[in-house]
């Protein structure tokens, strides 16, 4: 079985005083019935999973290095996430390859090194809205799915976050029936190549989801939970995306 996950990605937001929305987000789910990660910058990492020790609430890195240590100025490794207190990293956001020139085969070597330090790896895959008008969204992510999922990939060490670019911090959100359409053939093709170990790969869908429209996107068939950007840096949103994923 696939597990529910909720994952924030605060991307390069939050000093110190954001940590305030952590203790107000445990506070109010201090037992949630779903799993729950954030991704804070990596200068929080580690005062962010001192105080989420306690919790239910996972921490992870944004990003990581291929190599575990070297003369890479301005990279963390996933082995310093590891010690930092983060349990998952996620690799091949759009923002790393539109951004930082990753390419599919940077991305699966980014994988690698997320199990090598025994974390597991958010692996983000997702259109543009160019391809999207020229009709390839699906062919698209296949590309993606094939090249930045290394062999060996399991439910245990890997979580699928499909994110249309065009829906990510925008507003936009796909139909349903799109969102659908993409998880089956994720799912399908998951399981195609890793067996049962693609039926229990969490697929997360991303792209602008809210507390109100969670409820609906959570319905969806082979969706497992979201990465929410945005609304992840204040509690209370992310909250009731958690509620909602709760309820699914
Ligand atoms: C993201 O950055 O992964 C994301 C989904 O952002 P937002 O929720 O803000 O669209």
């Amino acid at each position: 079985m696939a597990r529910k996950l909720a994952a924030g990605n605060w991307k390069m937001n939050g000093t110190g005083e954001a940590l305030g929305e952590i203790d107000a987000l445990v506070a109010a789910h201090p037992a949630p019935i779903c799993d729950v990660l954030i991704c804070p910058p990596s200068t929080l990492l580690s005062r962010m999973s001192d105080r989420t020790n306690a919790t239910k609430i996972a921490t992870g890195g944004q990003d990581c290095h291929a190599n575990s240590n070297g003369a890479h100025t301005g990279d963390i490794s996933a082995q310093m996430i590891a010690d930092a207190g983060g349990s998952f990293v996620i690799v091949g956001h759009s923002e790393r390859r539109a951004d930082h020139g990753e390419t599919d085969a940077d991305v699966a070597t980014k994988a690698k090194a997320v199990w090598d330090a025994n974390l597991i790896a958010v692996i983000c895959v997702g259109e543009t809205l160019a391809e999207r008008e020229a009709g390839q969204t699906i062919d698209v992510v296949a590309g993606q799915l094939a090249g930045s999922i290394p062999d060996g990939a399991t439910g245990a060490n890997t979580v699928i976050a499909y994110e249309p670019v065009w829906a990510i911090g925008t507003g936009k959100v796909p139909t349903l029936d799109e969102i659908a359409a993409v998880h089956a053939d994720i799912r399908a093709r998951l399981s195609q190549r890793f067996g049962s170990h693609g039926t229990d790969m969490s697929i997360l869908y991303g792209g602008s989801v809210k507390p109100s429209n969670a409820d609906d996107i959570f319905a969806v068939p082979d969706v497992d939970g979201a990465l929410v950007g945005g609304a992840s840096l204040k509690a209370d949103d992310f909250g009731g995306i958690i509620s909602a994923l709760e309820r699914a």
